[in-house]
């Protein structure tokens, strides 16, 4: 079947709705039209999580069979209909070909797994006579569904993204609501699309767009929304989070990663992993690379190799098979990017290589000797830039490494067992790799971050966790 946007429509329970105001969506390389959606209103919003309370009861009660069924189902569709998936994401997103071809494949897993894991959602029994209280009573607990879920998810992985949250919603018997990022709402509306096509019941899934400033809070603090499933910046993670009021939220906000790079590591593959993610995606990613480093004997020959990477990067036409990075998702982000790091060089910074902007295309930059109090040195800069740092050995990369607000990820190239379980102990992160950089991550596997990188954890069988609540059962024996 061919895969098309049900054109200039969102997904509002289960029905393809028009707007009376749109949303122009841009390819972010040429500012080329793509396709519009309409600009949902707060009333929009309203009969959404009206019609997702009915919603949820069709979802809890929907069995676990049904529910494995339709979102393999919907995996499927993707399967089948992958290449343009993947074509949409490389138009209105920063990616590449090659970048949103991969994010599809991780969709697909990351639904796959949610259908699978529908499965375990399990309780144990409680032996309740271990007190006295307890004595001729017998029982077990159980995980029931919140209810409605408001997803809200950013730009820079506009489809697995969404698959983290309504994935693992539907196998949990929830009703979902998701306001994508207003730059990338059609790779959102392809996943309204798969589960459409797998036969979802309707008002159990919706995908509103609109812009976040002006419909964000009615799904925010609406009391019959009980979870805000957030992914994005900490600025509007901190701001959802005061608003939200007595409810679950999930926070999966940004960071600055470290890698440690030790005397004994292979310095060619450290070198590697770095380069790419660094620049994946343009920087534009949660787990990007920022922050390295490196013991000084070795500091000078995996700079050497860094730089030697860096400059075989092709930058360019996103849809090209030869292209390792595309633009960044606007040209005013560029020149946010472009500022940072004038700020650090007329602060002292090297520019090793890089730092030239063309509309919304940064080059893949290198910097050195990046001074403390520079924000390039603390805050995420969220585009392919990287500062590369010599340090004494392992304690001053650790202590550097911890010396900022955030913790989402970080790695460590070493053959050292002790020093890995140094940084495994001692690094203040949600994820600590070894032998890789911080730019890992499969759908299966816990990840969220501590500090300013988040509260929570997703994954797929650990955003089910987060979208249940447990409830114990006891018997009183006569
Ligand atoms: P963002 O500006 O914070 O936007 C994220 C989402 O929040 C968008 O859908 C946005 O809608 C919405 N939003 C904005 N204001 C809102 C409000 N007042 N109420 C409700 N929703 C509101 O982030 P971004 O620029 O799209 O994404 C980049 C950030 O995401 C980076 O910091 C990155 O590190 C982080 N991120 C984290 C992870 C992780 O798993 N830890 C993964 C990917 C990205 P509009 O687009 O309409 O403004």
């Amino acid at each position: 079947m061919a895969t098309h946007i049900e054109g200039r429509k969102m997904f509002l329970a289960g029905e393809w709705v028009e707007g009376e105001r749109w949303i122009d969506v841009t390819d972010p390389q040429d500012g080329t039209l793509i396709d519009r959606v309409p600009a949902a209103t707060k009333e929009d919003m309203e009969a959404c999580i009206e019609a997702a309370k009915s919603g949820a009861e069709t979802s809890a009660r929907m069995p676990v069979v049904e529910r494995m069924h339709i979102i393999g189902k919907a995996a499927e569709y993707i399967v089948t209909n992958s290449e343009q998936y993947a074509r949409i994401i490389a138009k209105e997103s920063s990616k590449t070909i090659r970048e949103a071809r991969k994010e599809v494949g991780r969709a697909v897993e990351t639904l796959r797994l949610s259908a699978e894991e529908a499965r375990r959602i399990t309780g144990e029994t409680i032996p309740f006579d271990q007190s006295p209280g307890g004595i001729g009573k017998v029982g077990y607990y159980r995980r029931f569904p919140l209810g409605i879920i408001g997803a809200i998810t950013p730009f820079n992985d506009p489809l697995n993204l969404v698959a983290h949250k309504v994935g693992p919603a539907i196998a949990s018997g929830n009703a979902i609501i998701v306001k994508p990022a207003t730059v990338t709402p059609l790779s959102a509306l392809l996943m309204a699309q798969a589960f459409a096509h797998a036969g979802l019941p309707e008002k159990i899934l919706s995908v509103i767009t609109g812009r976040g400033g002006e419909i964000g809070d009615v799904l925010v603090e609406h009391p019959a929304v009980r979870m805000i499933s957030f992914t994005g910046g900490v600025e509007t993670g901190l701001a959802i989070t005061k608003k939200a009021g007595l409810k679950k939220v999930g926070m999966e906000l940004g960071s600055n990663s470290p890698v440690i790079v030790l005397q004994d590591a292979d310095l060619d593959d450290a070198a590697a992993s770095c380069v790419s993610g660094a620049f994946w995606a343009a920087g534009q990613n949660c787990l990007g690379v920022q922050r390295v480093y490196i013991e000084e004997n070795v500091y000078d020959t995996f700079k050497t190799q860094f730089i030697e990477r860096t400059e075989r990067y092709i930058v360019g036409d996103k849809q090209s098979e030869i292209t390792d990075m595309g633009p960044l998702i606007t040209e005013k982000e560029a020149k946010r990017v472009e500022a940072l790091v004038e700020e650090a060089l007329a602060k002292g910074a090297t520019l090793e290589i890089g730092g030239e902007r063309d509309g919304a295309f940064y080059s893949p930059t290198v910097l050195t000797d990046v001074p403390e109090g520079c924000a390039l040195a603390t805050e995420e800069i969220f585009g392919p830039v990287v500062l590369l740092y010599r340090v004494a050995g392992l304690d001053k990369a650790i202590e550097q490494a911890n010396a900022v607000d955030y913790g989402l990820q970080a790695g460590i190239f070493t053959k050292n067992l002790d020093h890995a379980h140094r940084a495994i102990e001692e690094l203040e992160v949600g994820g600590v790799m070894i032998n890789d950089s911080s730019d890992f991550r499969i759908d299966a596997m816990p990840f969220g971050g501590v500090k300013q990188s988040g509260l929570g954890r997703e994954g797929v069988k650990f955003a089910i966790q987060e979208m249940t609540d447990t409830k114990v059962i006891c018997f009183k024996l006569g």
